[in-house]
């Protein structure tokens, strides 16, 4: 069957590779040109490996780093350390993204970059897509899979795109001081800044922010200095580090608030789907896991070209429900206790009284290993 998906990160990338490899014909759209960076922490949960080394989506080529210790630095220079029950590999989204894309191009896939989708009309029980381009491409099916922001939002009439978006976020790749096993949170007022190692000695050095914040100082760097600074370990980060980018990468305006999984009959994965906050380091597993859901209902509704619609959407809301929904909960109520010096505070405290606690809240914003 004809399935075309918009957007081509971990979602649709790997939608689009278990979707082909069972003879689906598949096109993926992607607005930007592999590689390219973008804003990501690049933490991946190792539930992820065993399915990722089974279908050779592993970037084994690159030499992942190996994170087992997480450690917490508040403002006042209080720190918390613990060993990671799961723990994760780190990777650039550059170098990862670019090696799945081409993957799906020589398995026939047909991947039309530099591209966006900036049209989508359901009629007739089936779907039409314009590109950026003009090309127009027309399926029974369609994963929407591009991201936290896009022009599809406004398209779809989405919800939570009506209302203010509060957060930005900002990435960098560095060469600096800190063993390889080991990701750092250091917190700040109104956000918090990640630490650790990707491939190739770099590491990446990713913050959620407030735009408010940004307003008030008038510039990333301003906003570092004034804001990221205060804490005294990150401030020795700034300081001591070499910055590998002429400029970061930057996200604007994007919201954790809850999303419709599906939008007029187009099925949503990913980001798209519902973001967690980034404290918990658990997007990208997510978007791993709930393409992998998608298309395994996506395989067992379709048959002959036919696709039964209402059995699909009710099998892929039920699943992602289960997988999902309390994961996203819990990482917003985390996200709140964070965001302010009293809450991290009160968090770190309890934390250190009760280490169970931290566990817990691992446990809750993380899943199995599928
Ligand atoms: C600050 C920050 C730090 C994070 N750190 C981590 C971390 O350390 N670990 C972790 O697991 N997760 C982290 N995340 C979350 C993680 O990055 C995401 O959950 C993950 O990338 C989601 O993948 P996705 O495929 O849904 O979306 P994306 O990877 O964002 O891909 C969406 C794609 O869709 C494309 N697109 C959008 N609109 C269109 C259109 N109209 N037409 C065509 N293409 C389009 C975009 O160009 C993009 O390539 C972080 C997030 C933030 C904001």
């Amino acid at each position: 069957m004809k399935i075309n998906i918009i957007g081509g990160g971990l979602a649709g990338l790997v939608s689009a590779y278990i979707l082909a490899q069972k003879g689906h014909e598949i096109c993926l759209i992607e607005k930007k040109k592999y590689p390219f960076h973008r804003v990501c922490g690049e933490y991946v949960s190792n539930e992820t490996l065993r399915f990722l080394k089974d279908h050779q989506l592993f970037p084994e080529f690159a030499n992942p780093s190996q994170i087992n210790h997480f450690t917490l630095t508040l403002q006042n220079g209080q720190k918390l350390e613990m060993p990671l029950d799961l723990g994760a590999f780190g990777i650039s989204r550059y170098v990862w993204d670019a090696f799945l894309a081409e993957k799906l191009k020589q398995m026939g896939v047909q991947v039309y970059e530099q591209n966006a989708v900036v049209d989508v009309q359901f009629e007739e029980d089936a779907f039409q897509l314009t590109l950026s381009s003009g090309k127009k491409l027309k399926s029974p099916i369609v994963i929407g899979a591009f991201g936290k922001k896009s022009l599809m939002d406004q398209k779809l009439n989405r919800t939570f795109a009506q209302s203010q978006s509060p957060f930005i976020g900002v990435k960098y790749h560095i060469r600096t001081d800190l063993p390889k096993n080991e990701i750092v949170l250091h917190n700040f007022k109104g956000g918090y800044c990640g630490l650790s190692a990707v491939e190739n000695d770099k590491y990446n050095l990713c913050y959620l922010g407030r735009r408010k914040d940004l307003k008030k100082h008038g510039g990333i760097s301003e906003m570092e200095q004034a804001v990221l600074c205060q804490n005294p370990y990150l401030k020795s980060v700034f300081e001591n580090s070499d910055f590998l980018f002429n400029q970061p990468v930057v996200i604007n305006a994007f919201s954790f608030a809850p999303k419709q999984l599906i939008e007029n009959h187009m099925l949503m994965a990913g980001d798209a789907a519902g973001l967690i906050t980034p404290l918990c380091g658990n997007g990208m597993a997510m978007a791993i896991h709930s393409a992998k859901i998608l298309s395994e209902c996506i395989i067992r509704h379709t048959k002959n070209d036919q696709v039964n619609r209402y059995a699909l959407e009710m099998d892929y809301r039920q699943e992602w429900n289960v997988l999902f929904k309390k994961r996203l909960w819990v990482g917003r109520q985390t996200q709140k206790l964070f965001s302010t010096n009293l809450g991290a505070h009160t968090g770190m405290w309890l934390m250190q009284q009760v280490p169970f606690l931290a566990r817990n809240v691992m446990k809750n914003t993380h899943g199995e290993p599928f």
